[in-house]
Parts: structure tokens; sequence; C-alpha cells
């Protein structure tokens, strides 16, 4: 990757709106999923740290006990199985899936707010949970998928990040073969080879997405005016004229 392109902050510079009263954006919900050992945590953490206007949605879960890197109220919200079942049963949760033996549900209170101030969220969740957030708003849903470059490459990386015993390996190795066929259902398919390059893929998709006419509260009405000060720019006569021809 040339330096020329990873300087180019497609998420940041060119993608949101100049300042013009009245003029808004809704957020969009950006949902990642992929199998393990394909990179999507860092991908969605590169994002993050690069991209001011999105914010990660962060679930609740059951699995126990957290990482060691992992932060409660940062990374998730580790609640126990009664505690999810109450959230459940009040209708706190968004959606929810069960992955590995344990729960994991988006918390429906921030995400209204976060859209409608015309930020993005981030989903970091598999793909049951994707079809439940569809279900909630399509149109605001933009979901990617990534992929690995080949198996060997998942192997390698699920080996390196988790220093994990030879069973969870080969249990997420096993849950993987139902996960590939997952990628048929998403907007996008992102194969993560080259980090760099696959970040500004991601960027590119999130600033392409943030242009859509459907997100912009408010269209009408700027356009209204822009008619109205274009009308009073033209001579008299000659607006005339152009009335009496339509
Ligand atoms: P992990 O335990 O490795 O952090 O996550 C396991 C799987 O659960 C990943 O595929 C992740 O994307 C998914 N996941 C994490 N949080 C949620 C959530 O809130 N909802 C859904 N549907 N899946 C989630």
């Amino acid at each position: 990757m040339s330096p020329k392109n990873s300087e180019f902050h497609v998420g940041n510079i060119a993608t949101e709106l100049p300042h013009i009263e009245g003029l808004k954006r809704r957020g969009l919900m950006l949902a990642v999923s992929a199998p393990s050992g394909t990179g999507k945590t860092t991908m969605c953490q590169l994002l993050l740290q690069q991209d001011d206007n999105i914010q990660l949605s962060i679930s609740a879960t059951t699995r126990h006990p957290p990482r060691p890197n992992e932060v409660h109220g940062v990374d998730y919200y580790f609640v126990t199985s009664d505690e999810f079942k109450r959230m459940l049963a009040d209708g706190e949760l968004l959606e929810h899936t069960k992955v590995h033996g344990n729960y994991y549900g988006t918390p429906r209170g921030p995400v209204e707010d976060i859209l409608a101030k015309g930020i993005d969220i981030l989903f970091e969740i598999d793909a049951v949970g994707v079809n439940q957030i569809a279900a909630f708003s399509r149109a605001d849903l933009v979901s990617v998928f990534v992929l690995p470059p080949s198996a060997a490459e998942m192997e390698a990386r699920m080996r390196n990040r988790t220093k994990e015993e030879e069973s969870f390996i080969q249990h997420r190795l096993v849950d993987n073969l139902d996960q590939f066929q997952h990628s048929h259902n998403y907007d996008y398919v992102i194969i993560n080879k080259d980090i760099e390059d696959s970040m500004f893929k991601l960027r590119t998709i999130l600033g392409a997405e943030r242009m859509k006419r459907h997100r912009l509260r408010g269209l009408d009405n700027f356009t209204k005016i822009m008619r109205d000060e274009t009308e009073s720019l033209i001579a008299p006569d000659v607006l005339a004229e152009r009335n009496n021809k339509h």
C-alpha cells in the first residue's frame, strides 16, 4: 500500500457533511461479523481510533471470566445469567444470541440516542444478531462480513492471538465451519489479507454509506432555500420570461 493511500482518511475528511443550518445526517449502524481468526476485532478497534464519528455498541454478555485485556463497560458489560434474563424479559435488548454456550445482547437504550445525534454505531455481532437488527431498521444497517485469506492464515491468527488450549482452538475451528456461508447475507465482504488495505476498504464503505441520500435530514428544505436564493439572483425580466414558458 502506498503512503499516499494510507494517509487518505476517507472516513474523516471527505465524507461528512459541511455545517449547514438545518441539514443533518442520521447515524448508521455498521455491523461487522466474521469467523474466528479473521482480524475482525483489530479492524474494529482501528476504525474506532481512526474515525471520531463512530461509537462502539457495548454488548452485554454472560461469558465469564473476561479475557485479561477486557474491561467491564468498555469491551462488554459482563453480567450474570439472571441479569441477562431480566434484561431480556424487560425488553432492554435490541437483539441477542447464544455463541459458544454464552449469551450476548445489544442494549437498546444507547442505540436510538446515538443514531438520532447523527453518530454512527459499530456492532461487533454475529449473523443472528445482524438479522435481528435488520428487522429493527434495515435502512440504517450496513453489514460487513470479514473473511480470512486462507484457512492456514486463519488458524495461525487464532493460535497467535489467544494462546488458548488446543481443545479451545479445535472448537473455534468447528464453529467456523458454519460461519463462512453467512457471507452471502451481508452488504459487503472484505477479505482481510493486509490490515492496512482492509482498513482502507472498511473506511471507504463507511464513507460512501454516510453519503447516501436517505440518511440526510432537511434536504427538501435545503434545496428549497437554494431555489429561492437562486431566484433572487435572477433579473426580474429574465425570471418573468422563464416563468411564462412554464
Ligand atoms: P467473543 O466472546 O469472542 O468476544 O465473541 C463471540 C461472538 O459473539 C463473536 O462472533 C461476536 O461477534 C459475537 N457477539 C458479541 N457481542 C454480541 C452481541 O451483542 N450480539 C450478537 N448477536 N453477537 C455478539
